[in-house]
């Protein structure tokens, strides 16, 4: 064996051993049954095409790689980001499982989350004496402070009542009557991770506050609500506070994940840690007002927040690139009546020099992207603010109203006139375009290496790099803690996205003594 004890490879480069190789060479003859390399070639080739390109977007029957999650995932999330909470799905044990690894391979950190396991005989039964023994072992267990349930396909395939099961829990004495357990349908078989996450926000914030208005005053406690939605990148959550304190402003982020989901290594296990609390949420309705960070995705808490709260909540985007940030910050300054901070406006002033230093490198770049509907729409705005040219965005789970805002967006920028809109589509339809359209670089998740492999295997010339910008990010670390939102959320974009453009350049021009007249020492 070419290694042992004292010499241990990890797999590669261990397969690439002359023994592993003829080993994998052996397997590939004698057990795979592979069709020949020239078919393999061919058909490869084939999927690059136009042709195959106008088969794959005719596509009904079947989704590849969706570009979303499921809903439950996004309602652990939002359960997360209140104080000594636990996440407790009702459904199937491998879904949660699922979850769990999502949010482990992504935060890098333990991520607590029950579920009450429901095999066949709940699936003909019903899943009622799951949630009795679950609610009752979860908190007997874990003794978190809230549980809050969302369900996965199988428990609203069957139809199951989360209602009636939590009602008659309380009743029978498994929890007790005063316990919190709000609660969501978050079927996957509808919409995505987000959706999941604006159905389980609007189930807490209905369990704290839909009977105790009668004593809620509008801005009573002078303070500003902030939902940030399905938001996975920590750093977002603490610029923003960090913007909003600077400008002296009290404010509230509805649902905080970024303490229990970066906990530090001090010996000390923290299954809860920071969070909303309940007395915050209670007391959400007395806010000035409530913005959505996010509010493509959080349709149903509009609502909620609009018709019971009272509250207005304006009219904003993502707070992502230059403009969108500016009107963030006037519009908190028009509710609260506090003035854009000194600080802030340098800010604002050194993210247009940052601008203006890289205009020369991003000024006609081609990017294709895709995410969430609020991300993509932010990250193409600000694409548009740098000059670059979006060529395809692609959204799986977003609306005709989304669409329509989006293209009015691009038809407004002269470096959007052309880009082509994707709803509905998913990364197989994505991998076409990169092909046919050949982007200088695609932005999303971990899921665009596979792309970006098989663009390369075509050739380098054929080759789209990703930056990663997106959830999940599996493959690279401590991403998950960079900020997108804000002024300083802008300029690590923009230093992400030149320094890519110089990478790809300083690759393309190394070439000693063809192209190194152009691999210069200062770009
Ligand atoms: S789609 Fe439904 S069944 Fe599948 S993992 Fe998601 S919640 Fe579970």
């Amino acid at each position: 064996m070419s290694q042992d004890v004292n010499n241990i490879k990890p797999s590669y480069p261990l397969f690439r051993d002359d023994e592993y190789k003829s080993n994998l060479a052996r397997k590939l003859d004698s057990f795979e049954e592979r069709h020949p390399k020239e078919k393999i070639d061919e058909v490869f080739e084939w999927t690059t095409t136009e042709e195959y390109q106008k088969l794959n977007f005719e596509r009904e029957a079947l989704t590849v790689n969706p570009a979303k999650a499921c809903q439950p995932l996004g309602a652990v999330l939002c359960a997360l980001g209140f104080s000594k909470t636990m996440p407790y799905v009702h459904g199937s044990q491998g879904c949660v499982a699922y979850f769990r690894t999502y949010f482990n391979r992504h935060f890098k950190e333990p991520v607590s989350c029950v579920s009450d396991s429901m095999t066949e005989d709940a699936a003909v039964f019903g899943g009622q004496k799951n949630m009795f023994d679950g609610l009752e072992n979860a908190k007997a267990l874990y003794k978190p402070d809230m549980i809050a349930v969302s369900t996965t396909c199988m428990a609203e395939v069957i139809g199951d009542d989360l209602n009636a099961f939590i009602n008659n829990s309380k009743k029978e004495g498994h929890v007790p009557q005063e316990y919190p357990v709000p609660f969501a349908h978050t079927p996957s078989f509808v919409g995505s991770h987000v959706t999941g996450w604006d159905n389980m926000f609007e189930g807490i914030a209905r369990y704290f506050t839909l009977n105790t208005m009668e004593d809620k005053v509008v801005g009573s406690n002078k303070k500003l609500n902030l939902v940030p939605g399905f938001e996975t990148y920590l750093g977002n959550y603490r610029v923003v506070k960090r913007m909003l304190a600077d400008m002296g402003v009290d404010a509230q982020l509805l649902s905080d994940p970024s303490e229990v989901l970066d906990t530090p290594a001090d010996g000390q296990f923290r299954m809860y840690s920071g969070g909303t609390t309940m007395d915050e949420i209670k007391d959400a309705p007395n806010a000035f007002d409530t913005i959505l960070l996010q509010p493509w995705q959080l349709e149903k808490t509009k609502k909620y927040v609009q018709n019971t709260w009272k509250h207005e909540v304006p009219k904003l985007n993502i707070p992502m690139g230059l403009e969108w940030t500016d009107e963030f910050l006037m519009k908190v300054s028009e509710i609260t009546g506090q003035p854009i901070s000194e600080e802030l406006a340098k800010e604002r002033g050194r993210l247009v020099d940052m601008m203006t230093d890289s205009h020369t490198w991003m000024h006609g770049k081609r990017f294709a992207l895709y995410g969430d509907a609020d991300f993509a729409m932010g990250m193409t705005k600000f694409l548009l603010e740098l000059g670059a040219e979006p060529t395809d965005v692609l959204v799986n789970h977003a609306n005709k109203r989304w669409k329509k805002a989006m293209e009015a967006i691009l038809a407004d920028s002269p470096y959007g006139q052309n880009t082509t809109v994707h709803t509905g589509k998913d990364l197989w339809h994505f991998r076409s375009l990169m092909f046919t359209n050949k982007p200088d670089f695609m932005i999303g998740n971990s899921y665009g290496k596979f792309i970006q492999r098989d663009t390369v295997t075509k050739g380098k010339q054929f080759e789209v790099p990703l930056i990663r910008i997106g959830f999940p990010i599996f493959d690279r670390h401590h991403l998950h803690r960079s900020t997108t939102l804000g002024y300083e959320g802008a300029m690590q974009i923009l230093t992400t996205l030149v320094n890519n453009v110089l990478e790809r350049l300083d690759e393309e021009t190394r070439g000693m003594g063809t192209t190194d007249y152009n691999y210069d020492l200062i770009r």
